[in-house]
């Protein structure tokens, strides 16, 4: 059985490597077999080095994904240094914090653009690569609790978590016969740069505690197994599902 989770020789495309939750999955997927190809925008050498330390290869590309015009360069770039691709992880994200009342367009085109559009099209040209190549792939794309509920001040945020599962039901549909698993992890909240406040904040800590069952927030290294199992040919028969790695939030 532990075959079904061996990525030897594989090739895997983490966006949003750097540091956080992309961080810790591009660490786990090195750690079943796969050589990375990381995109973000800063220094990814922490990242680098962690997954060198594993004997695997880490090639980081520099990219904005505010941006849709990098996709295919991104794509490019992981073929030419690594000969393959056998699986996408749209992790990079942003969130941006507004009264709906006030929310500006600015805040709604960012969050889209990176979490949503950019996700969308990093998704299609690495199916397009597939497909000419005839071979399975795998997609797994980061949505949120958000995804489940409203959440408040976070218009752009909850509209793209939201997307970003209709948008895995749908690549499902359209790729599945193909050879295609395209699935969706759902983080509760995680101990990352990006909730840095919410733990800072002494109130708004102890409540999200007192609500998240497992009793702690959760980490990157919580991702692994979910990234791992949703990158390997132990779920080649799961499609368009958004697993939940929450500590038991929407349960409650
Ligand atoms: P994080 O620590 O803030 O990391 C965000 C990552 O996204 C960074 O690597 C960042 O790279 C990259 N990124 C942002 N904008 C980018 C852009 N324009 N172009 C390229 N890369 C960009 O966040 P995290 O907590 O690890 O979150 C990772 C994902 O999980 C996000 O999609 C987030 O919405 C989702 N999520 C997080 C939580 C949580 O509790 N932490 C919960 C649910 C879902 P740079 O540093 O180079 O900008």
């Amino acid at each position: 059985m532990n075959t079904a989770f061996d990525l030897s020789g594989k090739v895997a495309l983490v966006t949003g490597s750097n540091t956080g939750l992309g961080a810790g999955m591009a660490h786990a997927l090195a750690a079943v077999g796969c050589d990375i190809v990381g995109v973000s925008r800063s220094d990814d050498s922490d990242t680098a080095h962690r997954v060198q330390a594993l004997g695997r290869r880490y090639v980081g590309v520099s990219a904005d994904l505010a941006e849709t015009a990098c996709v295919n360069d991104i794509v490019r770039a992981a073929l030419e240094a690594c000969g393959r691709l056998d699986v996408l992880v749209n992790n990079a994200g942003i969130i941006r914090r507004a009264d709906a009342l006030a929310f500006s367009v600015d805040d709604w085109d960012a969050v889209m653009n990176v979490n949503l559009k950019s996700a969308f099209f990093l998704a299609q040209a690495a199916a397009r690569h597939f497909v000419e190549r005839q071979q399975r792939g795998k997609i797994i794309n980061i949505a949120s609790m958000l995804s489940f509920q409203g959440g408040i001040r976070v218009a752009s945020y909850t509209a793209a978590k939201s997307g970003i599962v209709g948008l895995t039901r749908l690549l499902a549909n359209e790729w599945a016969a193909r050879g295609i698993n395209v699935n969706a992890i759902a983080p509760g909240y995680m101990a990352t740069s990006n909730t840095a406040a919410l733990r800072e904040d002494e109130q708004r800590n102890g409540e999200i505690l007192a609500r998240i069952p497992a009793g702690r927030w959760g980490t990157p290294d919580d991702l692994a197994g979910p990234a791992v199992f949703l990158a390997s040919a132990a779920s080649d028969y799961v499609h368009g599902h958004t697993l939940a790695v929450d500590g038991g939030w929407l349960a409650r």
